[in-house]
């Protein structure tokens, strides 16, 4: 597969409001707007930093994946994202390997990107999602 960078980091916070705080006020990154994904029970804010972006996360419901995730692991380093030149092949190729997948075809993420994610099971223990851009 093509893997052509880190696309962007998924830091999960119990509030973006207090979250922006630190990665717009204290480093300087731009706020860029926030973005709800309704099917992912969470909203989403984007901060560019050079080629890549720091995306935080904050979950929508109790029942999301995010608030889960936090649950179980506290607020914080959440996913990384690897974009890729085809998610479909990227795909295509996991499942040959017998990769343990989360989704098993592309959906919609922000900003429109077509996303999948790796079972942490698969990986050693991060969270790894593909997105694809056009
Ligand atoms: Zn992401």
């Amino acid at each position: 597969m093509e893997i052509l960078k880190i696309d962007h980091l998924g830091i999960a916070v119990n509030s973006i409001d207090e979250g922006r705080n630190f990665w717009s006020e204290i480093l300087g990154l731009k706020f860029e707007g926030a973005e709800t994904v309704a099917e992912q029970k969470v909203n989403t804010a984007f901060f560019p930093v050079g080629e890549s972006e720091v995306e935080l996360l904050e979950s929508t419901a109790p029942d999301g994946p995010v608030a889960k995730f936090i649950e179980k692991k506290g607020t914080g380093f959440q996913h990384v994202a690897f974009r890729v030149a085809d998610i479909d092949a990227a795909l295509a190729e996991l499942k040959e390997k017998n990769i343990q997948l989360i989704d098993q075809t592309p959906r919609l993420g922000a900003g429109g990107a077509r996303i999948a994610f790796l079972h942490p099971k698969a990986t050693g223990g991060i969270l790894v999602e593909l997105c694809e851009r056009s």
